[in-house]
């Protein structure tokens, strides 16, 4: 199965409180605070973790650069994409590329 499935499937096996608990530890190992990419605008909002949460709100509206895959969090959860900051979520990219027929599942 691909990593990313498995990785969600484990996760919505685990009780509420569990699930919290895993995505405060990856938010935590997020790097998004580093990247070029991110603001001061984005740090005030407390906004980071893309991957999982979303797009940013207000803050980011341009690509520079994406250091998503030398985070670990990519490595351990097995994302396929980058700049969530600007184009969402990984789920949320994986859907879009289903709809408009990309390589990328
Ligand atoms: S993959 Fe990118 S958005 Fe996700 S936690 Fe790592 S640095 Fe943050
Ligand atoms: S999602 Fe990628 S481009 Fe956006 S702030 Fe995080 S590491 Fe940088």
């Amino acid at each position: 199965m691909d990593p990313f499935k498995q990785k969600l499937q484990e996760i919505r096996a685990l009780a509420p409180f569990e699930q919290a608990q895993v995505m405060a530890k990856y938010r935590n190992m997020c790097i998004c605070p580093v990247c070029p990419n991110h603001n001061t605008c984005a740090m005030s909002k407390h906004e980071w973790f893309y991957c999982f949460t979303g797009r940013s709100f207000f803050c980011i509206d341009f690509e520079r650069t994406c250091i998503c895959d030398t985070c670990m969090v990519a490595k351990e959860t097995g994302l396929k994409h980058s700049f969530f900051c600007t184009r969402g979520s990984e789920t949320a990219q994986r859907y879009e590329h289903t709809l408009w027929g990309t390589k990328i599942p």
